[in-house]
């Protein structure tokens, strides 16, 4: 099985994809692309990246690698979308703003209505809810929407809730009690997810140590009576349950053999800078929980847009994240593989039993 970060093969890069649109903006001239993987399990939902990148070439690889990451997560999750990412090329290294970003928006919004629902579109980086504000104008197909233009908001406190729901999951399977009270919880980079997280685990009683580049945040550390340790050494740190909630790529071959913990479970995307890593953290008999299902709640938050679930509902999905989790560890222990690889063959099975289904 192809593994979800594996780069594209040059030799048969559309192996696999259902469609692949790259226009040159007329109004903007910018090169846009849009990658659909897959529809089998629902329309292909991911956001639109503004990036600048070297070539026309470069954007478009990163929307087909995207696009393919995209519907593995969705069918982990248990969410009936399928996946697809879309990009705009940034002209130059500055921010494209003001007219010339309007006209790139509009651009981006005829290609997404040209797919007739097939893709659905979203905030990514480099993009805001503003900007599909302005998306919309040209589309019906788009999510992420300001909250007065019937948006979610900020998908950060549902985030959150899924990584805790992970967490919990995680810490039945590895001391059969899903309870945070008194365990040692390190949490690396406390903005909109971790902030949340913190709080959850501070009040279920977790013995909590912080971290975080922005020496503010050591006022979220005494509000909360938690240790404070500095980022350099945060990942190390001597706990239960890491959880990673800043950058990706926390965690590479050097750092693994200085990991003091039995449990690594965050919200922040690409956690593990190869996924091969998989296999070592195993080894080393730390319990990885693979990010893109820990963190799926701000999918769910995007997901409930589009099918205007109400809260309940929402809050219901975002809970399940803990037997989705539950489901991943037993079949890895089950069939002697990673949870890595366990989720993204659990991902596969829903992807080929909806193509038979269809065909
Ligand atoms: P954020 O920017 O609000 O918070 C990140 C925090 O990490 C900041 O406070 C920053 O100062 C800190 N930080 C950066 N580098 C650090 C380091 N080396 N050590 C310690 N702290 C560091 O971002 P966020 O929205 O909270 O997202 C966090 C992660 O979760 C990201 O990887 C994001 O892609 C992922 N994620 C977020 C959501 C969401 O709903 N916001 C959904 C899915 C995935």
């Amino acid at each position: 099985m192809r593994s979800l970060n594996e780069p594209l093969s040059d030799a048969r890069p559309m192996s696999g994809y259902e469609d692949l649109r790259v226009v040159s903006g007329p109004r903007s001239g910018a090169a846009i692309a849009i990658a659909l993987h897959s529809t089998a399990l629902g329309p292909a939902l991911g956001g639109v990246r503004m990036w600048h990148y070297d070539s026309a070439a470069q954007g478009i690889a990163d929307a087909l690698r995207l696009a393919r990451a995209m519907t593995y997560k969705a069918a982990a999750a248990g969410l009936d979308l399928g996946g697809g990412k879309g990009v705009i090329c940034a002209l130059g290294r500055e921010r494209p703003v003001g007219e010339l970003r309007r006209r790139m928006l509009l651009d981006f919004g005829d290609a997404v209505e040209s797919l007739e629902g097939r893709y659905v579109t979203a905030e990514d980086v480099g993009t805001s809810a503003a900007d599909m504000a302005v998306i919309a104008e040209r589309t019906a197909h788009v999510v992420g929407l300001p909250t007065e233009r019937g948006g979610r908001g900020d998908p950060s406190p549902l985030t959150a809730r899924g990584v805790y729901a992970a967490i919990g999951a995680c810490l039945e399977h590895c001391f059969g009690n899903a309870s945070a009270s008194g365990i040692r919880v390190c949490v690396v980079g406390v903005g909109n997810v971790g902030s949340r997280l913190a709080r959850m685990l501070a009040s279920a009683g977790a013995e909590l140590t912080i971290s975080d580049i922005d020496p503010r945040a050591r006022t979220l550390a005494e509000e909360l009576g938690a240790a404070w340790v500095d980022p350099e050494k945060a990942i190390t740190a001597d706990c239960d349950v890491l959880a990673p909630c800043a950058l990706g790529g926390a965690i590479d071959a050097a750092t693994i053999e200085r990991l003091h913990c039995q449990i690594v479970c965050g919200s922040a995307n690409n956690v593990l800078s190869d996924e091969r890593l998989a296999g070592a953290l195993a080894g080393s008999g730390i319990l990885f929980a693979p990010d893109f299902i820990a963190n799926a709640g701000g999918l769910i938050n995007v997901y409930a847009e589009l099918h205007d679930l109400d809260s309940e509902v929402v809050l219901r999905l975002v809970d399940q994240i803990a037997s989705t989790v539950r489901r991943i560890l037993e079949a890895a222990d089950r069939n002697g593989v990673t949870p890595l690889a366990a989720a993204q063959e659990q991902a596969l099975e829903r992807l080929q039993a909806a193509t038979v289904a269809a065909a």
